[in-house]
């Protein structure tokens, strides 16, 4: 039997969020995870189960069990006819991607970091960009769940579709999630250019760069015009970079940190620093494998919000939140604000279930760990994303409670009654989730 360690303290990767489980579990096995799950019935304990603790939010906390999954990351089979890869859950992305690389394999999109498990990632729908390619979850072929009651569950289009729509997006509270099999593409070297626009322009001309980069996104430096198009595509040049010392030797991120530092006493620096760095940051390179543009290290701590809208309303949304901006001087908003897009699909909880979709993610940094003040960003962001028929990233924090995701999710009642039937007693369920689910 797996003790269970006291006392130990788990904090999300940002610092921003924190918990004391009871007992704390390192499980190597599914025969272990059901002795958990029977201890935590006799005792009347709920039990979460944390990936890489990369959600911004408190979705991964618990003051009861905790299971981490980082010794059940096995690879279990790859498929290379069908370019399936079928893994534990715990793997991180980063081992998967070296090993589909082996195979001659990749995922056909990723988001930003990689150090987050194949469960965490599709549990809160992590996505990244491109209008032909949907969240990671759409790469999704079959889940095996765990159930509250110690059975093993296999879901997939053919074998309990309903669950398998649910648990492609599961919040971490339909079961434990024991393997995952993605589908893949054959991999591909991918180049990435950037280059600058203004807002206005960028918005004009949307449908134009949706049609020519598979992977477009576009960076708005607030309290500017200032905009930085990115498009990342497949490609068959030889890789290369032109990217300076002033990134390569981490020279720009110590310099960034300090000023944004200082300008914790000093807010109006913020509009200095967001001219000065959208002027520093342009470069093309070229990578053998796409997972080493889609992924990189991110070095700062931070707040976000990331709220998926309706494509269609891209431009009245943003253009809005510059307005609130220029309307309340007050109000301070650091670099960047990420422009990406995903496209629609079906699964129940996805903010983009059947409609094409349009990511708005802000952020506030934390430099050496300090906060600084955010509500009246945040509000005037949540606002203008609710009016215009967002859904909230379920990974990063929000102030929806159960009443607004109804009117937001049509599939929410669908998700609800399901998740009842697999956990009738809530033991999957947290302090987030009960604002989710009452
Ligand atoms: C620096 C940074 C960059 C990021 N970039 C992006 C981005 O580009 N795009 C994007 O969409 N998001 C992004 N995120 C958010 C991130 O992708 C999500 O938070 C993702 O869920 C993290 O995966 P994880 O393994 O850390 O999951 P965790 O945060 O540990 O857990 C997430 C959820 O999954 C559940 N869970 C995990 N494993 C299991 C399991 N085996 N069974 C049942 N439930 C489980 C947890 O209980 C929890 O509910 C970023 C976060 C950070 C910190």
């Amino acid at each position: 039997m797996n003790c269970g360690q006291a006392g130990v303290k788990f904090q999300n990767w940002a610092g921003t969020y924190g918990s004391s489980p009871e007992l704390f579990f390192r499980p190597r096995s599914v025969e272990e995870i059901q002795e958990i799950l029977e201890l935590a019935r006799q005792r009347g304990k709920r039990v979460k189960v944390v990936g890489g603790g990369h959600s911004p939010s408190d979705i991964a906390c618990s003051e009861d069990f905790m299971i981490h999954m980082g010794k059940i990351n096995r690879i279990l089979q790859v498929d290379k006819e069908k370019l399936q890869v079928k893994v534990e859950a715990g793997i991180l992305l980063s081992e998967l991607n070296l090993e589909l690389e082996k195979h001659g394999m990749a995922l056909a999109n990723l988001g930003a970091v990689s150090e987050v498990t194949a469960a965490g990632v599709i549990g809160t729908g992590t996505h990244n960009t491109g209008i032909g390619h949907g969240i990671l979850p759409t790469q999704v072929v079959a889940v095996s769940l765990l159930l509250a009651s110690g059975e093993i569950l296999e879901c997939s289009e053919s074998v309990n579709p309903e669950v398998f729509q649910a648990a492609r997006l599961h919040l971490g509270c339909l079961g434990i999630v024991m393997s995952v099999t993605f589908q893949c593409v054959p991999e591909f070297r991918l180049r990435e250019v950037a280059f600058p626009s203004t807002l206005s322009q960028v918005l004009d001309e949307l449908e134009e760069h949706l049609r020519k980069s598979q992977y477009f996104r576009f960076l708005w430096f607030p309290h500017s015009e200032n905009v930085r198009i990115i498009y990342q595509d497949p490609t068959s040049k030889p890789p290369c970079s032109s990217s300076s010392w002033f990134w390569d030797y981490a020279v720009g991120y110590y310099l960034l940190e300090f000023l944004l530092w200082i300008s914790s006493f000093l807010p109006g620096l913020v509009v200095w620093i967001n001219h000065v760095f959208f002027r520093l940051l342009f470069n093309s390179r070229v990578e053998n494998v796409s997972h080493r543009i889609f992924s990189y290290e991110c070095r700062f701590r931070q707040h976000v919000q990331d709220w998926a809208i309706p494509i269609e309303k891209t431009k009245e949304a943003l253009l809005e939140l510059k307005a609130a901006l220029e309307r309340n001087p007050g109000i301070v908003a650091h670099f960047p604000v990420e422009i990406r897009f995903s496209q629609r699909d079906e699964i129940l909880l996805s903010p983009c279930f059947q409609q094409d979709s349009c990511y708005i993610n802000i952020i506030m940094y934390r430099p050496y760990g300090k906060d600084v003040p955010r509500l009246h960003y945040w509000i005037a962001y949540e606002e203008i994303m609710k009016k215009h028929g967002g859904r909230p990233h379920w990974a990063k924090a929000h102030s929806c409670t159960r009443k607004d995701l109804e009117k937001m999710y049509p599939a929410f009642p669908k998700f609800c009654a399901i998740r009842e039937k697999l956990d009738p007693t809530g033991i999957f369920l947290n302090a987030y989730l009960e604002k989710v689910f009452y």
